[in-house]
């Protein structure tokens, strides 16, 4: 039998609303079952790391609701934790004004505000060095290497380019602002980016004691992790591990269609590393072993779930060249200049449309990575994305 690296049962309980003191009764049970008792907290410093993608209000089910760090830092309080402090490094400058406006959007301000858990105040990063297969350096926020316990505080949605967004890819978010985007052209296609997110996860697991919990009650379906459609799952996930989770959380989005009609590579990797099973059935289930599987609607990159149906021989880095491209929506546009200063590859200008024209953003196509950060961070949704004709045919 393999012995996994990382394969750490998953705890599931059934939620419907996100009454802060149900989650906290819910998270203690999950708590207890995992044996996560007063020895892991005791003294240590905590720090919640949600998934604040972009400002949203958390009806959007694009970020995680402020109920989780509420209930999270109320029970590591009790279980002794010294500290907890909330950090995150959207998608966009990791500066004081830029998230301060982020965490306001997203209600983190409020949840804190009578002194439960501390925002995190410190805009500083440090360069450190990982064992990973593709990932040797990376600069990471401060907040992260202050913590003795990372509660990675995840949202369960779809995404653009990685098929779905979970406890693994929200660890992208230790790495301070804009870097990300650097990062994005550093491993440019899906399979070396899925590489690096690997890399991270067994960095951070390695390095701080580690508990995933998961946004599962209303999760996200189509053009996550942004501008998809919230969709009503009624759940709370917990493990020690990001990559058990994810395996749970792929179940959760795509099994009603069947199993093994996802692709999500950075599964396909952890596992192929011998880090977690890759089927769901070798995962240990705990608390509601009967739950709910959905088909969530993919993004419109078919990320995740359409290219499956790709023919083999379009399989690997074909893919790439085959999956699809940004288009700007030029009915939304307002030119506000977001995309250009997300793009990894700077290869979005901002023009106007004749002499005194409205102002709107053109991509050019020649350098386009398809990484989708244009698509993410567009704070009006106004960039789409068009499937290459050889799919539109073979769907
Ligand atoms: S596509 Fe979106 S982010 Fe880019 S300029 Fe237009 S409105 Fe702004
Ligand atoms: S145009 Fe959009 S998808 Fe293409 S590289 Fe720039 S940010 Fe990425």
């Amino acid at each position: 039998m393999t012995n996994f690296s990382n394969s750490q049962p998953v705890f599931i309980a059934r939620c419907e609303d996100y009454n802060e003191d149900h989650l906290y009764l819910i998270l203690k049970e999950s708590f207890d079952t995992l044996g996560i008792d007063h020895t892991v907290f005791a003294g240590k410093n905590v720090l919640l790391k949600p998934n604040l993608v972009m400002a949203k209000n958390p009806d959007a089910a694009a970020t995680t609701h402020p109920a989780f760090a509420r209930a999270v830092a109320r029970l590591a309080l009790d279980l002794g934790a010294a500290s907890v402090t909330l950090a995150d490094s959207p998608g966009g400058p990791f500066s004081e004004a830029y998230v301060s406006v982020v965490y306001n959007t997203c209600g983190m301000k409020l949840a804190a505000k009578d002194g439960l858990f501390a925002l995190n105040s410190d805009f500083g990063f440090s360069e450190v060095h990982t064992s990973g297969v593709k990932l040797k350096t990376l600069n990471v926020i401060n907040a992260f290497l202050k913590a003795d316990v990372i509660v990675d505080l995840c949202r369960l949605k779809t995404h653009s380019l990685t098929g779905m967004s979970c406890a693994v890819k929200n660890l992208f978010g230790v790495v301070p602002g804009v870097e990300k985007f650097q990062m994005h052209s550093n491993f440019p296609e899906v399979g070396n980016f899925s590489e690096m997110l690997v890399d991270l996860a067994q960095y951070v697991t390695s390095e701080k004691t580690f508990i995933a919990v998961c946004d599962a009650i209303v999760s996200m379906e189509g053009n996550g992790p942004s501008h998809g459609m919230p969709k009503k799952t009624g759940m709370v996930l917990v493990s020690r591990s990001p990559f058990a989770l994810d395996v749970i959380g792929e179940r959760i989005m795509f099994g009603a269609k069947g199993d093994n009609t996802a692709v999500i590579r950075h599964l396909d990797i952890a596992a192929g590393r011998g880090i977690m099973p890759r089927n769901w059935q070798d995962i240990e289930v705990v608390g509601e072993t009967d739950y709910d599987v959905f088909e969530f609607a993919p993004p419109d990159t078919g990320a995740g779930y359409l290219l499956k149906n790709l023919p083999n021989f379009l399989g690997g880095k074909l893919v790439d060249t085959f999956s699809a491209r940004p288009v700007i929506n030029t009915k939304k546009c307002v030119g506000c200049g977001r995309c250009a200063d997300s793009c990894p590859k700077k290869t979005i200008r901002i023009g106007r449309r004749g002499e005194k024209g409205k102002k709107i953003a053109v991509i050019f196509r020649e350098n386009c990575i398809k990484c989708y950060c244009c698509q993410e961070l567009c704070p009006l949704g106004a960039v789409d994305t068009k499937q290459h004709f050889l799919i539109k045919l073979i769907h």
